[in-house]
Formats: C-alpha cells, sequence, structure tokens
C-alpha cells in the first residue's frame, strides 16, 4: 500500500526530490554535483536567517554528527549551559562527556519549555561560555522561546547554539538578528530529503579559534572545503552524500518557488488546524498552547502504540512517544517538508478512527470540522 509518512524524520518528501541523485550515476567532482553542493549551501543560510557573515556546512552524516561537530566552537573555558525541553536536549550531555566538556543542565518537564528567565538566571550565576538549546523539541513537539531565550542570554555567553534539527524549513529563523552563534540540522526533517547529510550555518568569527578535538568533527578542517564547495568548485574533504545533496538542492528551489514566508505559513496553519481538530476530538496536544510547534505534534491518548499501529494499517506511518517519563502514553505526528491541505484530514480521519478502534470514547468527526474552521479561517 502507498503510504503517508508522517514520522518526525525522515519526513515527507516528494517524488522529484526522491528521484534526484538517482536518475543518473553522479559523481562527487561532477558540475551537477557542484552546482547542487553550491545551491544548497546558499539555500541552507537563507532559510536559518543568517548572511554572509555566517558559513554554512553540509557533511556527510546526520543531526548528530552536526551536534557533535558543533562543540569544536564551544569555548574550553567556562561551562556550557543545556536547557533541555526532553530526549534530544538531553542529547547533549553525552557528547559534552565525550569532549570533556563541563556543563549544567535546567530540564523542563514533558510539554514545557525552559523559562527564560531561568536561563537567564542561571547564565547570571555562575562561569558559563555558552548556552545550547533546541528549537523544537522532537520528544514532545515543544518550540522553545527562541527569541526571547537569546535576548536574555546573548550578553551573559561567548556562543548560543541552536539544535534546529526539527525546526529548520519549518520554523521562522532569524540567525543574524537574534545573534545566534551556531545552528544545526539534518537532511531528513524541515528540509525534506533522505537521511544522510549533516548541516550547520556557523557565524564565521567563531570559527577562528576553534578547540575541537578529532579530524572530521572539527569545524575548522571544513572550513576552506566549504568556501570552495560555495565558488561552485570541488572542496572534496570527505565524500559528500551526493544524492542527498541533489534532493536538498531540489528542496531549496522548491522553498524559493513558494517563497519562504509561504513555506513556513504553510506549516503554521496547518499545524494548528491538527491541532486544534485533536483537541477538538478529544485528544491532548501534549505542548502548552503557547508552545505548539509548525512541524511536531506530540498527542497524548490511552494505547498510543496501538493507535500507531492501527494507523499504520490504514497507510499513514506515524511515530511512537520516546520520552522516558511518558513512554507508551502518547505518540507523535511529523508535518514537516512536503505536508500539504489534505494531508491534515487524512491523519485527522485516520487518527479518529485508531482512536474509535482502540476503544477511546471520541467525538467522530469533530476533529475534521474543526480544521476546516481553522483552514477557512487562515484563508
Ligand atoms: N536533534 C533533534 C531535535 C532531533 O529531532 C534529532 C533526530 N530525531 C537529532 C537531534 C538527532 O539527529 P539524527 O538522528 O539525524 O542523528
Amino acid at each position: 500500500m502507498l503510504r503517508k509518512l508522517m514520522h518526525v524524520g525522515p519526513s515527507m518528501t516528494s517524488y522529484e526530490v526522491q528521484l534526484e541523485g538517482v536518475r543518473e550515476n553522479v559523481g562527487f567532482a561532477s558540475p551537477e554535483f557542484l552546482e547542487a553542493m553550491r545551491n544548497s549551501l546558499e539555500g541552507l543560510r537563507i532559510v536559518v536567517g543568517a548572511d554572509n557573515s555566517y558559513l554554512p556546512f553540509i557533511l556527510p552524516g546526520s543531526g548528530t554528527v552536526a551536534m557533535e561537530s558543533v562543540t569544536s566552537i564551544l569555548p574550553r573555558k567556562g561551562k556550557v549551559l543545556v536547557a533541555s525541553n526532553g530526549v534530544f536536549g538531553n542529547r547533549w550531555k553525552p557528547i559534552l562527556d565525550a569532549h570533556r566538556m563541563e556543563y549544567e543542565v535546567l530540564e523542563a518537564e514533558p510539554g514545557k519549555s525552559v523559562d527564560p528567565a531561568s536561563i537567564k538566571d542561571k547564565l547570571s550565576s555562575g562561569n558559563f561560555a555558552s548556552l545550547v538549546f533546541t528549537h523544537v523539541e522532537t520528544s514532545t513537539g515543544v518550540r522553545a522561546d527562541i527569541e526571547e531565550i537569546c535576548r536574555k542570554a546573548r550578553p551573559l555567553v561567548d556562543r548560543i547554539v541552536v539544535d534546529g534539527v526539527a525546526s529548520v524549513g519549518g520554523e521562522t529563523l532569524k540567525v543574524k538578528e537574534w545573534g545566534i552563534d551556531a545552528i544545526i540540522t539534518a537532511s531528513q526533517k524541515g528540509l525534506a530529503s533522505p537521511p544522510g547529510a549533516a548541516l550547520l550555518v556557523v557565524a564565521k568569527d567563531s570559527l577562528n579559534n576553534t578547540a575541537g578535538d578529532g579530524y572530521f568533527f572539527d569545524l575548522k578542517n571544513w572550513v576552506e572545503p566549504m568556501n570552495t564547495y560555495l565558488k561552485g568548485e570541488n572542496g572534496y574533504l570527505s565524500t559528500e552524500p551526493v544524492g542527498v545533496v541533489m534532493a536538498l538542492s531540489h528542496v531549496f528551489n522548491d522553498i524559493r518557488a513558494e517563497g519562504l514566508e509561504n513555506t513556513i505559513k504553510r506549516h503554521r496553519v496547518f499545524s494548528e488546524a491538527l491541532n486544534e481538530g485533536l483537541e477538538e476530538i478529544g485528544l491532548k496536544v501534549l505542548a502548552d498552547r503557547e508552545h505548539w510547534s509548525n512541524t511536531v505534534t506530540a498527542v497524548v491518548a490511552e494505547r498510543s502504540d496501538d493507535i500507531v499501529k492501527f494507523a499504520l494499517s490504514m497507510g499513514i506511518e506515524f511515530a511512537t512517544g520516546v520520552h522516558p517519563k511518558l513512554k507508551g502514553k502518547y505518540f507523535r505526528i511529523g508535518h514537516m517538508g512536503y505536508f500539504n491541505y489534505y494531508d491534515v484530514f487524512s491523519a485527522l480521519s485516520v487518527i479518529e478512527r485508531s482512536a474509535l478502534r482502540a476503544g477511546i470514547n471520541i467525538k467522530l468527526g469533530s476533529g475534521l470540522t474543526r480544521a476546516q474552521e481553522i483552514l477557512i479561517k487562515n484563508g
């Protein structure tokens, strides 16, 4: 059966994107690949709101590779504050441990976001050089108050690093305006490409004195290669995921054609319609209303793992919950990438039927009506 992919990554893509990189044999020094690399690096810089004072990076790897390599720009003198809203916020801990860095963690309960004021208080109280936090926490669907956090933290630290793995391509980002030193992401989420590439956009002045251990994971070794690729020339350091970059380039062209603001608005409106619909059915969105994200929704429901199984048998792949405090008690919907009008209704109708099959007493059809109202309200 043809399946709709509403997992939290890889996310839903288009056939054209899937075919890029497999249509032809493409070499890593071919003109087609070099143009795709240049276009993707430029596109990446634009979708996060950066300018030429930032350098974009595309590395073979994944989100975790991007997280680990960005540690090379964190000063070794001074601690790191990790503001964690869940599983992926907590992933910084083993990474910082592996690089023998000192850190402290402020952790929110599932569905909540660490309060910007408590981040400010913590940073003022100790010897912190860096702040790292997750923009959209994929385990809970919570969007952090990114602008306010940056405004409060900027005078207090040398480096602000944001994990945008589940937000880039679906949420407004103004890294330059907000004073963010580095944002990381991966190919398979909001940028709707196959997995295989780690993506970063880093302020050039924070690349002057990197302190990374390792070769592959020290960003300074990638500066010259990326500058070369930006000129459309072969900057080989390690073989890039050629097909993934071809796909990414296609996605950036699609975003350019739709208009970045329209792409983000599409995600915002569809997310609101979906979330409002879910609550109308009688299910609960895990994230606080003011922290609903454009890209991931976590839904609290009895027999959640069964709902995911039933939905798969009806052709939609959702994700189970992974937060250790709530395992089995919620499921997740990824609405990144090529998520469309009709996908809102497919998701809601399959959830309604799956919940009924799981024996949950819901108001059949009510979610679809509510979603229609939200879409009409938003034109
Ligand atoms: N950060 C966030 C917010 C994520 O959602 C993920 C992946 N789910 C990662 C980091 C890690 O990315 P990857 O699985 O590509 O290594």
